[in-house]
């Protein structure tokens, strides 16, 4: 039997909230385990999933806002005391791997003290990783160029944002993180997905159901509401059921546990 499985540590959104986590999922696909975004408290989550800390063979950063970065020294200490001795791959965007180096130094998250092997990746647009028999393709989104425009930035060097494609026997699962535009999830979608994890913060229900309508999706799970949405949920539900009639859909909370297959 398959034991395929979404465990969603953080469904909350960018903002403080009482009742969400940020940023955090937990991959369990075949013998494969990971840990997409790391938002905080996503230790403290992955505690309360009951997981060994020894489980995710990585931990894949879609970008470093602190809503989906903001709780990885933790996780890494998280690991250290609770004894993992297993190495431990760090996906994350090329531009970030020195910056998140030295800020490991500073912390004492490093070898020799670790006592596990932590090796540093990086990701690259359409180069797809493996992390046992899964294969997880990152491509780039439109997250941090949109956000740069709205606001006027110049950056001096460029910073990347990833929503991925996993793909584990059969399965096809793709994963928004956050979008500078709803096209951005077309990538995604020239063949049919078993299930969507998509992001409702930077967007109207309306825009991101009007490119998910009609595509073969079979389950999408909406999360990273926006406080507005999250906060009228039974409308919001309501809203998305009006919108998107012919795709089943959900709105998970933290620890709800997404099955597959
Ligand atoms: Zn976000």
């Amino acid at each position: 039997m398959r034991n395929d499985s979404v465990i969603c540590l953080g469904v909350g959104d960018g903002w403080p909230s009482a009742d969400r986590n940020h940023s955090a999922y937990v991959y369990r696909l075949g013998n494969a385990c990971f840990v997409l975004d790391a938002g905080e408290p996503v230790c403290r989550a992955y505690k309360l999933s009951g997981l060994s800390f020894d489980a995710p063979e990585a931990i894949v950063l879609s970008h470093l806002h602190a809503d989906h970065f903001g709780g990885l020294l933790m996780l890494l200490q998280g690991m250290w005391v609770e004894g993992r001795t297993k190495p431990l791959r760090l996906y994350l965007p090329a531009h970030a791997l020195e910056p998140v180096r030295a800020v490991l130094k500073e912390a004492t998250l490093y070898q020799p003290l670790l006592p596990y092997k932590l090796h540093l990746r990086p990701l690259r647009a359409g180069k797809p990783i493996r992390i046992g028999e899964v294969k997880v393709t990152p491509f780039e989104s439109t997250h941090l160029v949109e956000l740069e425009k709205r606001r006027g930035l110049k950056p001096t060097r460029r910073l990347v944002s990833y929503l991925f494609l996993i793909e584990s026997r059969g399965l096809r699962i793709g994963h928004s993180s956050d979008l500078g535009s709803p096209d951005d999830l077309r990538v995604l979608l020239d063949k049919p997905l078993d299930l969507l994890i998509c992001e409702l913060a930077h967007f109207t229900p309306q825009q991101v159901c009007a490119v998910l309508s009609g595509q073969k999706i079979k389950r999408v799970a909406f999360v990273h509401l926006a406080r507005s949405y999250w906060s009228a949920l039974p409308a919001t539900r309501k809203l998305l059921a009006r919108l998107l009639p012919d795709i089943p859909h959900c709105v998970p909370s933290d620890g709800e546990v997404i099955t597959l297959g």
